[in-house]
């Protein structure tokens, strides 16, 4: 394809998207097909000569549309915003032009498992010092992470991928993880000789959006000088807006090296996906002095910002605590609400050589030269024309991913980000009031940002009889949950395209399945 028919064809493919973005409210959100459908429609080998876009255009019609799941839908109730929105698509293709190659993080899950295989080894590291007989293995036997019943599958993940032991720790009646609990656990391991090292919190669970006690746990952790990581990977993005930032009241607990507040996000410098700064550093603040330095003020420079998630976090700032807790991570993912596509994570964490140092590798193929000049940047600001990054994950390379996220930030402003998440809160609300006003039905948790958790009163085998009728009828996509063994349906906000008239309209097809499904179950 040569600049010509690429600009041509571009066009035409941007028309495209156009088009179905704007054909989704009259389209189910799920599709009907069954699997293998496409084997008989497309053809057995790859044609050996390119073919139109007219041709590919009719495939992409006839072939893959009919087994799209329409994840813009404003019919679309699952899961958390996975949103696709123009000035991230113009990202997309701009990343897609440039071709760079990064070299950062890649989801919340990764985030959590890099995390917890560095506090293993510096855990390991320091037992070494009083046990200079044992062997790892035998010192990994020891180490144990604590997390709460209600964290992302993940979380257990990452503990079963690093080998170390993980106690999953009941929550109270809300789903919140409290330090009670927490100090219980660990006197009873320390008691068996084990060692604790690292503690999950999650803002924002998955199933129902409760959040963990950070302002119990984070004096725990601090005490404990346990690696204190904090998942708000969903509900983070709502902390954006002041009236949200209470859900990650104590996050404190997890920053706090951080000896200055900062409210003005302009003035943060942040690391996209691909390393490439976005904005300028704060030069009153120096906040870009980087590691070896010593003094209260530099630690700050320790922090590290990684991706504009992290500015939301910053925000909330305003304590200036110091202890001598080892490091502390907070995560939160831009795509999960914010409106940029699936992959990119923040994370902020208080001491960057505690990622970067465990693992580093240095072949002489991915050597940079050194540094110079006054000012030390973090390693990853060189990545841009570098691979520094090397360090600081599990992958080496990764697309220019946060171009999409920094074109919506220029594009939409902080303003129209916090229209939109408000908009989606509304919404939600607005279900919420629909359902209250039916007494068949009852609210399951608190609704705190854009998900309704909600059930038909009853057995659960009603509710999952509901989910299926609900699938079978298939104008909305919407999934169950359970909480303590509570089966429930949640409701997502999930479309930017969701105005109250879908809300409406999907109230109205629970409450007439419902019926039907009430007056089967009589029957
Ligand atoms: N943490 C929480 C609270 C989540 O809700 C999810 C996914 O929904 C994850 C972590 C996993 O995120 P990722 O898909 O980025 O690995």
């Amino acid at each position: 394809m040569d600049s010509s028919k690429f600009r041509e064809t571009s066009h035409e493919a941007i028309d495209y998207v156009i088009s179905y973005l704007e054909s989704l409210r009259s389209r189910k959100p799920r599709t009907d097909v069954t699997p293998g459908y496409m084997s008989q429609l497309v053809q057995d080998q790859a044609p050996d000569e390119g073919e139109s876009w007219d041709k590919v255009k009719d495939d992409l019609d006839q072939v893959i549309m009919p087994g799209m799941t329409h994840w813009q839908s404003p019919q679309f109730h699952s899961f958390v915003p996975y949103r696709s929105t123009y000035p991230a698509i113009i990202g997309t293709i701009l990343a897609a032009g440039f071709g760079t190659l990064g070299f950062t993080w890649s989801s919340a899950s990764e985030v959590v498992l890099v995390t917890m295989m560095c506090a293993r080894k510096q855990t390991i590291k320091r037992l070494r010092k009083s046990y200079p007989d044992c062997s790892d293995g035998q010192l990994l036997d020891k180490l144990v992470a604590y997390t709460s019943d209600q964290a992302h599958c993940s979380v257990t993940k990452a503990a079963s991928m690093s080998m170390v032991r993980m106690h999953v720790l009941s929550t109270d009646a809300k789903g919140s993880l409290r330090g009670p609990a927490l100090r219980k656990a660990i006197e009873k391991d320390r008691a068996r000789g084990l060692v604790p090292f690292f503690v999950c919190a999650t803002v924002g669970t998955t199933a129902v959006c409760a959040s963990d006690n950070l302002t119990e746990l984070g004096p725990i952790c601090t005490e404990e000088s346990l690696w204190f990581h904090l998942d708000a990977a969903f509900s983070g993005c709502a902390t954006l807006l002041p009236e949200c930032r209470y859900l990650i009241d104590g996050v404190e607990w997890a920053t706090q090296h951080v000896n200055w507040k900062l409210q003005n996000w302009r003035h943060v410098w942040f690391s996209d996906e691909s390393n490439f700064l976005i904005s300028r550093y704060d030069r009153r603040r120096r906040v870009y002095r980087h590691r070896n330095e010593r003094s209260a003020t530099r630690c700050t420079s320790q922090a590290l910002l990684h991706g504009c998630g992290s500015v939301i976090v910053w925000g909330a700032i305003n304590h200036t605590r110091r202890s001598n807790l080892h490091c502390t991570t907070v995560v939160i993912d831009p795509y999960k609400w914010l409106g940029v596509p699936i992959g990119i994570s923040a994370m902020w964490i208080q001491d960057s050589s505690l990622l970067t140092e465990p693992y580093r590798m240095g072949p002489a193929y991915l050597e940079e030269p050194a540094q110079t000049g006054d000012v030390h940047m973090p390693d990853f600001m060189f990545s841009l024309f570098s691979s520094h990054l090397k360090h600081w994950q599990i992958a080496i390379g990764r697309g220019f991913r946060p171009l999409t996220l920094w074109m919506l930030l220029r594009i939409c402003g902080v303003n129209g980000l916090q229209n939109q998440l408000r908009k989606d809160i509304v919404l939600a609300h607005e279900f919420r009031k629909l359902v209250q006003q039916d007494r068949r039905f009852e609210i399951v948790g608190e609704v705190t940002v854009c998900v309704v958790c909600f059930r038909l009163k009853g057995s659960n085998s009603l509710n999952l009889a509901l989910r299926e009728r609900l699938r079978a009828d298939g104008r909305l996509h919407l999934r169950t949950a359970t909480f303590k063994g509570v089966v429930f349906l949640r409701f997502c906000v999930c479309s930017a395209r969701s105005e109250i008239e879908d809300i409406r309209f999907a109230w109205d097809v629970v409450q007439k399945l419902s019926t039907a499904e009430l007056e089967n179950s009589i029957i």
